[in-house]
């Protein structure tokens, strides 16, 4: 049994027409899902306050967000990561944030409070925010909200970030606690913004050894990606003992995507989402909170996030989509559409890069070795 989050209002998040993290996504996924008759049943959260945003964000920061709702940006607007190409001021920003927030905030409280066990909240994701910073397509850290809930209940909470990109919102909102774990898997730091996540940073103070980042080569295969990620991430979780999963599950990883480099097929989001239900029946009582993330390519995010969807709620899996489907949003978007949910079998062979896998072998064993080296045993 798991609980799906959603309200019209998080379609509000919305950056402009040109900007790719667009609504439009989960707008398309929505409607696939409803196509193939998944049995949803959204819960509709409230809207986040300011107050609950103010236990991660700065005032200041807040204010100028507030201050930018009206959709021009306020004086020194750039000094806090707004009005800048990532992250435009929009109208209504301010509630249209607090929206995404609310919805994650909500499913942790559903956890936290023992009325749910799996939660799929269909929006957010947004670990690129700062303290005082908006960053990456995100203005508050929903994410990071939703774990400061969970801690104030006195809950461990390992963080699993998948998305391509690396975690650093999240990973800095809580790098001196040693009761959250955060771990992102993403394309290197070297390559790909933000430009952190080495496997040196490790956390601080009392949280040294609770960051956990795992930076992979550019077109890095999925055997690759998922040899890294058993061999960090089962071996993390084992030792943290989490309370509650929250996982980021980006779907820019994929090969088709335009913003980054990594070549994930949906066959392999497929094996790694089923891997966080399993990891978190095993190490945490099955408590999962997963949010959306990045992901800039309609026809793939759309079979990625539904397939996340048909996952977590434990539905069947269709070979391929409807054909009114289909038929609709190849008319809106002017392009065809892969008819299958899975990505067709590769008609190419792709040559087995073999210094790329043994260059993330040897990422994931450093990464563990760095952490590992302050994990104190009672
Ligand atoms: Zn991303």
């Amino acid at each position: 049994m798991a609980t799906f989050l959603f309200h019209d209002r998080y379609l509000d998040y919305h950056f402009g027409p040109q900007h790719p993290f667009s609504p439009v996504r989960q707008e398309m996924t929505m409607d696939l899902l409803a196509a193939l008759g998944a049995p949803l049943n959204p819960v509709a959260p409230s809207v986040a306050t300011r107050e609950e945003v103010r236990r991660v964000h700065g005032e200041q920061f807040v204010e100028k967000v507030e201050a930018a709702s009206d959709g021009t940006p306020p004086p020194e607007a750039r000094a806090f990561g707004l009005d800048t190409g990532d992250v435009p001021v929009f109208e209504n920003m301010d509630a249209a944030a607090r929206g995404l927030v609310g919805g994650t905030l909500h499913g942790a409280r559903l956890i936290g409070d023992g009325d749910a066990t799996r939660v799929l909240q269909f929006g957010g994701g947004l670990h690129h925010a700062h303290r005082a910073r908006a960053s990456g397509f995100c203005v508050y850290n929903d994410l990071s909200v939703a774990i400061h809930a969970l801690r104030e209940q006195g809950l461990r909470v390992a963080y699993v970030d998948v998305d391509v990109h690396h975690g650093d919102g999240v990973q800095h909102l809580h790098d001196d606690d040693p009761g959250v774990l955060t771990v992102s898997l993403h394309e290197t730091g070297r390559a790909l913004f933000p430009g952190t996540g080495h496997v040196e940073e490790i956390g601080k103070g009392a949280g040294r050894g609770f960051s956990l980042n795992v930076p992979l080569a550019p077109y890095t295969e999925p055997d690759s990606y998922l040899d890294a990620f058993e061999h960090v991430v089962p071996h993390a979780l084992q030792h943290f003992q989490p309370d509650v999963i929250v996982a980021q599950c980006g779907a820019d990883a994929h090969f088709n995507d335009p913003l980054a480099d990594l070549l994930l097929t949906t066959q392999a989001y497929d094996t790694i989402f089923r891997r966080l239900l399993a990891l978190a029946d095993d190490h945490a009582e099955g408590r999962l909170l997963c949010t959306l993330g990045g992901g800039y390519q309609l026809d793939t995010v759309s079979r990625i996030w539904a397939l996340l969807a048909l996952i977590v709620l434990g539905g069947e899996l269709p070979d391929t989509l409807p054909n009114d489907y289909r038929e609709r949003w190849e008319a809106r978007l002017d392009a065809s559409l892969t008819p299958t949910l899975h990505d067709p079998e590769r008609t190419f062979d792709v040559p087995r890069q073999s210094s790329i896998e043994t260059q993330n072998r040897r990422t994931s064993e450093q990464a563990l070795e760095q952490v590992a080296s302050h994990w104190h045993y009672a």
